[in-house]
């Protein structure tokens, strides 16, 4: 069935920044608190890696999971990526304004013949790893059941490289999964290389047989490691997932911040002060690369 043409120019533009031959990256948060720790120094590796490259970097807020975000978290992650220089490419994209987008993909792969309705609950499922099929030949039955929506799963074909199983694509809560809205979003946006947190390495399965079901390459995607502190040591879970606002009641500045996140990765001496301007002069693509896996 044919794409329809939004769509198809979509991927057309996409496809065209893609290959312009600038690196073009992303940061992608969701806006369910603060930013933490581990967040920031994500953000610092994928601001790092598109700047030294010269390329774009543009800040896209996954807010589709509604009930997860907290009210001020879009506006706390631009200020404290601000406060530490991260400035970002053009507008910020909000996927909460995206929805139609998804819908129309969710629809198109739908009347394809792609989807197929399941209805397993969490606990069927718990005891494995992929999913296994379950509901692939039960009869399609897009509606409420028992007061329950289905989810809409990608069939995947069994012998796919990826091992991702048949994704879902939209929840039985009825919310896009993230797994679809951030491939539709790479792709849109012709985001070519994405460095994130190593948390993320396993959604690239799904991912991958996305960009495989619609045809589309993927970008390179990269990640970074988790958080440590100066001695190389993964931090407690307190310290990470406290934000900015200790440090900075605390009386660190920016560059102090910026010295403390980067010899996180190792990057720099503990207790450099720098701002992320002078750390992005003094480092090598390599150096920046040797962190990224
Ligand atoms: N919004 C996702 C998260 O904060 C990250 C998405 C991504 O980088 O692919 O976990």
């Amino acid at each position: 069935m044919a794409l329809p043409e939004h769509l198809q120019h979509q991927l057309e533009a996409g496809r065209a920044l893609a290959a312009s031959g600038g690196y073009r990256g992303r940061f992608a948060p969701s806006p369910t608190g603060l930013l933490h720790l581990g967040n920031l120094q994500t953000a610092l590796l994928s601001w790092l890696a598109a700047r030294q490259a010269g390329g774009a970097w543009l800040l896209r807020i996954d807010d589709l999971d509604t009930p997860r975000n907290r009210a001020g978290a879009i506006e706390a992650i631009q200020s404290d990526l601000r406060w530490l220089g991260l400035e970002w490419d053009g507008a910020v994209l909000l996927q909460s304004e995206r929805r139609g987008v998804y819908h129309s993909w969710l629809s198109w792969l739908r009347r394809s013949g792609r989807l197929f309705s399941c209805r397993c609950s969490r606990r069927e499922l718990a005891d494995q790893p992929i999913y296994p099929g379950f509901c692939r030949r039960a009869a399609h039955n897009w509606g409420w059941q028992r007061q329950r929506l289905p989810s809409w799963r990608l069939r995947v074909a069994d012998d796919d490289p990826h091992g991702s199983g048949d994704v879902v694509l939209r929840r039985a809560d009825g919310f896009i999964a993230y797994q679809l809205a951030t491939v539709i979003d790479e792709l849109s946006f012709g985001i070519n290389d994405v460095v994130r947190g190593a948390d993320l390495r396993e959604a690239l399965p799904a991912q991958r047989s996305i960009f495989a079901a619609l045809g589309e390459a993927p970008p390179r995607f990269r990640h970074g490691p988790l958080l440590c502190d100066a001695s190389g040591q993964k931090l407690s879970k307190r310290e990470a997932s406290a934000g900015l606002k200790p440090l900075r009641d605390e009386g660190l500045d920016a560059a102090a911040v910026i010295g403390r996140l980067a010899s996180g990765l190792q990057l720099v001496a503990p207790e450099a002060r720098l701002s992320a301007t002078e750390l992005l002069e003094h480092l090598t693509q390599q150096a920046i690369n040797a962190v990224i896996s």
